[in-house]
C-alpha cells in the first residue's frame, strides 16, 4: 500500500483491514453500508482506485463513476426502493461536506428526502 492509500480509511476498508458491513464487491468497485446512516437506506459505493474527490477526476475515470451509478440502481432495486424512489449524491471539497477523501456515491432512500438539500 502507498502511503497515501494507508493513510485513506476507504482503501483500508477495500484491503479489509478495517471492518465494514459490504453489500458488492467487484474488481473495480466496493459498496457497503454507511456506518451513520442519514436514512433507512444509506449505501456507499466507492471505486477501488484511490481518487481523493470529484475535482480530481481525470478522463479515463468516466468509466469508474458511471460504474458507481450502475451499481447503486442495482443495489436500490435489491433494497426496494427502485420505485418508492432514492437520491444519489457525491460531495466535493468543504463546502458539501466532504469528510472522507476518498471518492464515494451515497445511495439513500427508504424515507421521502427533503429539497433542497441543507
Ligand atoms: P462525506 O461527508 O460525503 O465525505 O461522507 C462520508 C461518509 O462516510 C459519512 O456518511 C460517514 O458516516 C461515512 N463513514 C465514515 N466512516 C465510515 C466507516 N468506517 N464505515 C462506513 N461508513 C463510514
Ligand atoms: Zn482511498
Amino acid at each position: 500500500m502507498s502511503e497515501e492509500t494507508m493513510n485513506c480509511l476507504f482503501c483500508r476498508i477495500i484491503a479489509k483491514q478495517i471492518p465494514a458491513d459490504i453489500l458488492y464487491e467487484n474488481e473495480k468497485v466496493l459498496a457497503f453500508k454507511d456506518i451513520n446512516p442519514q436514512a433507512p437506506v444509506h449505501i456507499l459505493i466507492i471505486p477501488k482506485k484511490h481518487i481523493s474527490r470529484i475535482s480530481d477526476l481525470e478522463e479515463s475515470d468516466k468509466d469508474i463513476i458511471s460504474e458507481l451509478i450502475f451499481i447503486a440502481k442495482k443495489l436500490a432495486e435489491e433494497k426496494g426502493i427502485a420505485e418508492s424512489g432514492y437520491r444519489l449524491v457525491l460531495n466535493n471539497n468543504k463546502d458539501a461536506g466532504q469528510a472522507v477523501f476518498h471518492i464515494h456515491l451515497h445511495l439513500l432512500g427508504g424515507r421521502k428526502l427533503s429539497w433542497p438539500p441543507g
